[in-house]
């Protein structure tokens, strides 16, 4: 019997490998279980099912059969008798799958389960999960695991002390080159994430990568970090090895490092192109590219262990996962421990609509432009995860919403008339939601109430990690390529939201309120006479819309003054969500304006920054006018350093998430498109959907691909544009000043 947190798991020669962390030491224990394998699914008439376990070739890759009865699609209500394939190895899940398809007319074999990982399936069944803290028996090269009363919904769970190493290479480069698989290494560090204590590695490259081995195997790390060990210090150290002919060996099963088989991929989500390098594990060991990882960087490895035990991905998995990937993991596994079976393609369509359903449906979530301009005492009130809480309360997933069980249902959809909703059973969705709410209130109220700053810590990252899988559980409900997506079931939740919103804004009316801006989930109120307000004015207020509505409101305080910003192009049009103001405890909040957007240059976000701390001191819009003398001062210091050419280039790095690949783009004429070719012609090109940094050198010149130079090919020579900078300073500073009647201009 071998006691710890289970660590790490995934498929070795057809075999489920597991690591198990022991108590605060530095023992791993590595187990296998032989005896499980990864099942598939085929749905077809039961003649044709049978044909296929005639085939040698099938029979070649399974273990055993069965007919067990499943639901085959989630909106079915009845379960139907399918063929269940056992593999012989868990790895031939998608051979095995597309054999069976090319035996069939299309159609005709209708295959699950298919594309879920086996560490995924071996959880689910199991019902075990990451950094779980428990007993595994082994006997007969079988696994029998208890879970020492640990489970997904504790909030106070224990974790052993991790090992962790940050690991960094640096190849031999010449200044202003970018570096390439063909530059020697020329040293290497690794260092302790908790004491920093770092080993610096130096010699012949022979020797840096015996070294490396020595050292990985002497710390015992349990977890590596890298800042881009997926896209670059891998395959790089991977070619390495293969030159001076070294096993690299940095895991714990003894494995060379592997170069990975795909290169990347770009892929499209949520309206915009991104790209994901291949990852590069390691086995019994977790490798984590802090530049390949959002939950990272959002929650942090607290986040990360929360998410990867409440969705049952293995950590390396899951701190490369989008956060799509770890709602759809929450949802197999429940669709899994109630007999549904997961589409290997997506299968569900949409509900035929009449044309006032497409109207009514197409509204989206309500908008109440803003008032454009600048406003005092405004209040701003925010529903608590309200997508994912309809969902949850009106029980709204692909097969409760227009479902084919209770066509005389109660529960209708506002304003859309043939939609009901099922009154028989609870959806996937919203049992799937109800974890990562109820969780997410605990900590929230956990993190409140203590005292001990580690320990809030750990709770807000716990609670931030678990928002975000909150906030895109909304869009992955219409998402088409989502297994349960399903377009009919995101209409309900638009229209849901419509009514709440709407009933809001009639509370608040009636409550003496003028509404300035209302927005799927927030709306911003103001009284005319801030004198006939009275304290518990707003608390009335949130009370009576929690209790009409039935959804949780939070007041998120006065803004002392606030600025709703008009469109860049047509200064009468508003742009939702784009706004900046000023709380009574003197909190900044601003959303959509250069300050918070990623591509904006350093140097811009600082000076923005600080101009807006200028007029946060004041108390007033008069107040902020009086300030404005200040704010010209300061916007024109960084004009002259700008002028003087005293601002280091690195704050002054552009960047851009390209859209398409470099000879898709139609306009030839831009600084990007400048900044990309020369990226090529060194043999670096980006993908659709990868950053491009770069900086501008001669904005004006005519006819010139060296209007910009990219970020790696900067060297102590570049100088950047003055003039263009400057012009890009003055944009964006008066997208702040303007408001209050104040125009810099660049002279
Ligand atoms: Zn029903």
């Amino acid at each position: 019997m071998i006691s710890g947190w289970l660590f790490d798991a995934y498929t070795l020669n057809g075999n489920m490998i597991f690591w198990i962390k022991k108590d605060n030491s530095a023992a791993t224990i590595r187990v296998e279980d032989k005896s499980w394998n990864h099942k598939i699914y085929v749905a077809s008439d039961m003649f044709l099912l049978k044909s296929l376990i005639e085939n040698n070739e099938i029979l070649s890759m399974i273990k055993e059969y069965h007919f067990p009865s499943r639901y085959e699609l989630i909106t079915d209500s009845k379960r139907s008798q399918v063929l269940e394939l056992e593999l012989k190895d868990s790895t031939y899940s998608l051979k095995l799958a597309k054999k069976i398809e090319q035996m069939g007319k299309f159609g005709q074999f209708r295959l699950y389960n298919v594309d879920i990982l086996p560490e995924q399936s071996y959880f689910y069944e199991h019902n075990i999960f990451p950094l779980m803290e428990c007993k595994v028996h082994v006997s007969n090269s079988k696994l029998k695991w208890m879970c020492n009363e640990d489970n997904v919904w504790s909030t106070d769970y224990e974790l052993p002390l991790f090992n962790n190493v940050n690991l960094k290479v640096f190849p031999k480069v010449t200044e202003g080159k970018i570096s390439r698989f063909t530059d020697s290494i020329a040293s290497a560090t690794v260092q302790n994430c908790d004491t920093k204590d770092t080993i610096h590695i130096q010699g012949s490259e022979i020797d840096i990568l015996y070294q490396l081995v020595e050292e990985i195997k002497k710390i015992n790390p349990d977890f590596i970090l890298t800042e881009d060990g997926d896209s670059f210090t891998f395959p790089y150290l991977k070619y390495r090895s293969e030159i001076n002919q070294v096993d690299l060996i940095l895991d714990r099963e003894g494995i060379p490092l592997r170069r990975s088989k795909k290169d990347g991929t770009s892929y499209f989500a949520y309206g915009r192109i991104y790209f994901k390098p291949s990852a590069a594990k390691l086995f019994g060991r977790i490798h984590i590219d802090t530049y390949n990882s959002f939950v990272l960087n959002e929650s942090g490895l607290q986040g990360l262990y929360e998410l990867a035990r409440i969705c049952r991905l293995p950590l390396h998995i899951a701190s490369r996962a989008s956060i799509g990937k770890c709602m759809s993991s929450l949802q197999f596994y429940n669709a899994m421990r109630n007999d549904i079976l997961i589409p290997w393609k997506p299968t569900l369509t949409e509900h035929p609509k009449s044309l006032g359903d497409l109207l009514t449906a197409d509204r989206g979530g309500l908008i109440f432009e803003p008032i454009i301009g600048v406003h005092e005492n405004v209040a701003e009130l925010d529903f608590v995860s309200l997508y994912p809480t309809i969902m949850f309360k009106k029980n709204i997933s692909a097969e409760t919403v227009i479902c084919n069980c209770c066509s005389h249902s109660k529960l209708h959809v506002p304003e859309l008339l043939n939609y009901h909703i099922c009154e028989k059973r609870r959806g996937i969705v919203p049992i799937s939601l109800e974890i990562l709410l109820k969780k997410r209130g605990i900590y929230k109220d956990k993190k409140n109430s203590t005292t001990d700053s580690k320990l809030k810590k750990i709770y807000d990252a716990r609670q931030t990690a678990l928002k975000w899988v909150l906030v895109t559980s909304f869009g992955y409900l219409g998402f088409n390529n989502a297994k349960f997506g399903r377009i009919d079931a995101h209409i309900a939740v638009c229209a849901f939201d419509r009514q709440i919103l709407l009933q809001t804004i009639r509370i608040a009316e009636s409550h003496g309120f003028e509404i300035l801006h209302a927005i799927v989930d927030s709306i911003w109120i103001q009284k005319k006479n801030k004198d006939t307000i009275n304290k518990n004015d707003y608390e009335n207020l949130k009370t009576e819309i929690e209790n009409k509505t039935g959804f949780p409101i939070s007041f998120e305080g006065i803004y002392k003054w606030i600025v709703f910003v008009p469109s860049k192009n047509n200064t009468i049009i508003p742009v939702s969500n784009r706004y900046f103001g000023v709380f009574e405890d003197g909190t900044v909040k601003m959303r959509g304006i250069e300050a918070r957007r990623h591509d904006t240059a350093e140097f811009f976000s600082n000076v923005q920054q600080s101009i807006l701390n200028i007029m946060s001191e004041a108390n007033s819009i008069r107040e902020v006018r009086v300030l404005m003398p200040k704010v010209r001062d300061m916007f024109q210091m960084h004009l002259k350093l700008l002028k003087n050419r005293n601002v280091p280039i690195s704050d002054l790095v552009l960047t851009k998430r390209i859209s398409k690949n470099v000879d898709e783009y139609e306009n030839r004429n831009t600084v990007e498109l400048d900044a990309l070719l020369q990226l090529n012609n060194t043999g670096r090109s980006l993908k659709a959907g990868q950053i491009l940094k770069y900086v501008i050198t001669d904005y004006y010149r005519k006819n010139s691909r060296k209007r910009s130079v990219p970020f790696e090919l900067i060297n102590s020579k570049t100088g950047y544009d003055a003039k263009r900078y400057c012009e890009l300073l003055t944009e964006t500073c008066n997208s702040v000043t303007e408001p209050f009647g104040l125009k810099l201009i660049e002279g």
